[in-house]
């Protein structure tokens, strides 16, 4: 056991994900999840050396009873006093964050301030930092925002054509999320490329239930499809991504839909379930789509060909292209869903391999074409690495 350790939080509005990292041997020591917080079962279940323990908490209990349920856990394992700092997923650093930092009264009130941003994230994520100040008084803790990597994207592709004012007064402007994913990924892919970060030039899918793409020339984040908040952009599990904006005032002028109910409908009923009007899984939509369910196949289809253009639109800011990095659950392990993107970008000379596309799956990563010119590589994702390496080297950078 090495003294490196770092806890991981991810706290959202009734769940808190969790997992302690040993920065020198990058490994995951232990990882878990608290689920219905606040409701009459909050449950948590913490992995630990190939076993899952389950904590049934108090009716009603929430974050700060869930994250010292997890302390104790870690002080009876003999775990706690290794651990030397906790890091943080933030949803959203507004402008003020271009880089990880360690939290200060003064970060937290910035922190607080872009809130409004990301009213469904930010206040979960502030609950989390403060309970862990509570749990953990003496250890350093660190900020890690989703929107972090993308502040190197330039106006011209920031700037919605809106008014310019509600930029200026209300910061309404595209941020991008799943950055420290995009973060990830390009330094595996310059690794696995063996073409200097500085130098590489690649658009990074990350495929989850949640999904963005990203433009990334010479190692930077200059173009994004999550906007202003992370509804806009690709086909999601249960969001719709780019549609009319007018669709909105439609529900509500024409159909009598509240504006909680269109809220409810474009984030929580719309993307892979409202098209395939069956799940918002993508496993369970490519076993269907086999069987002949219509809706699936449709729902993947059009899932296959928004990403495609999307893909497609990027090289536009790229210039030149050496690969398409897939990433995230679907990512990861959908050799169909990959094979089809890429069948469809064929303009680009890829040619999928399919032994090799087949193999890189459940964790496996690797190039999966056989062409000369753009590659395509798999990389599973790995965002409580990144926030634990920035957690120890911002710590060592104050000592
Ligand atoms: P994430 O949000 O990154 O955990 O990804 C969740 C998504 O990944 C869900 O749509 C899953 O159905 C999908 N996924 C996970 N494993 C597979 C698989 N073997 N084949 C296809 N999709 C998968």
């Amino acid at each position: 056991m090495t003294d490196k350790l770092v806890f991981i939080l991810n706290c959202g509005s009734s769940s808190l994900k969790f997992a302690l990292i040993d920065t020198q041997t990058q490994q995951q020591i232990l990882s878990g999840l608290a689920d219905s917080l606040a409701s009459d079962s909050p449950i948590i279940t913490i992995k630990y050396q190939g076993n899952k323990h389950r904590v049934t908490l108090p009716a009603q209990a929430a974050h700060q009873q869930a994250i010292d349920t997890v302390v104790a856990f870690l002080q009876q394992h003999q775990l706690a006093t290794h651990v030397v700092a906790v890091g943080h997923r933030v949803v959203h650093g507004g402008e003020a964050f271009t880089e990880s930092v360690i939290i200060t009264p003064q970060v937290l009130s910035q922190i607080e301030q872009v809130s409004q941003l990301a009213p469904l994230h930010n206040p979960a994520n502030i609950i989390g930092i403060k309970a862990a100040q509570q749990a953990f008084n003496q250890l350093p803790q660190v900020a890690v925002f989703d929107t972090a990597f993308h502040q190197t994207i330039p106006a011209k592709a920031y700037l919605y054509p809106l008014p310019y004012s509600l930029y200026e007064e209300h910061g309404i402007r595209r941020y991008g999320f799943h950055g420290t994913s995009h973060f990830y990924v390009t330094q595996q892919a310059s690794q696995l490329l063996g073409i200097e970060r500085d130098q590489l030039n690649i658009i990074s899918a990350h495929l989850g239930n949640g999904a963005s793409v990203t433009a990334i020339k010479n190692g930077q984040s200059v173009d994004t499809s999550m906007g202003l908040t992370p509804l806009e952009g690709l086909v999601m599990g249960t969001r719709c991504g780019d549609i009319d904006p007018a669709i909105s005032h439609f529900l509500i002028d024409q159909l009598g839909y509240q504006q909680a109910q269109v809220n409810q409908l474009l984030n929580k009923e719309s993307g892979l379930l409202g098209l395939s009007q069956l799940s918002n899984d993508c496993r369970v939509l490519e076993e269907e789509a086999e069987q002949g369910h219509e809706g699936a196949r449709l729902a993947l289809d059009i899932f296959c060909y928004r990403l495609a253009k999307y893909i497609a639109s990027y090289t536009v800011p790229l210039g030149q292209l050496d690969a398409v990095v897939f990433t995230g659950g679907i990512g990861e392990n959908s050799d169909m869903i990959r094979e089809n993107v890429l069948r469809q970008l064929s303009i680009f000379g890829f040619k999928v391999d399919h032994d090799k596309n087949q193999a890189a799956r459940f964790g496996a990563s690797g190039i999966i074409t056989n062409n000369a010119g753009p590659q395509a590589i798999v990389i599973p994702t790995n965002e409580e690495l990144v926030i634990a390496q920035d957690s120890i080297r911002l710590i060592q950078q104050e000592q």
